[in-house]
């Protein structure tokens, strides 16, 4: 993203390897749940990975974090998008 390329898709989904441009509109929420909230996230994906056949993931509108102040995220969540969310927490 840094170079101007945008983002890399994992070349096994369902819209193969390409670069998409991540959302300002959902940067700026992982920002400001951040800065604001002080929440410390990691995220496990952005664009890549294997998402449901219509995921916003693919259009650079989401991102799963799989810590939030250094908690594993744990099993309970509806599965969305067309993956289980025991592991993380899908935000779009
Ligand atoms: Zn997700």
């Amino acid at each position: 993203m840094a170079k101007g390329i945008g983002a890399a898709t994992s070349g096994n989904s369902h819209v193969g390897y390409k670069r998409v441009p991540l959302d300002p509109r959902m940067l700026r929420a992982l920002i400001t749940l951040h800065d604001r909230y002080g929440y410390k996230l990691r995220i496990s994906e952005l664009v890549g990975g294997v998402h449901g056949k219509n995921s916003r993931h693919y259009r650079g509108l989401s991102f799963d974090a799989n810590f939030i102040n250094g908690i594993h995220v744990g099993s309970g969540a509806p599965p969305q998008e067309g993956h289980d969310h025991n592991t993380h927490i899908h935000c779009a």
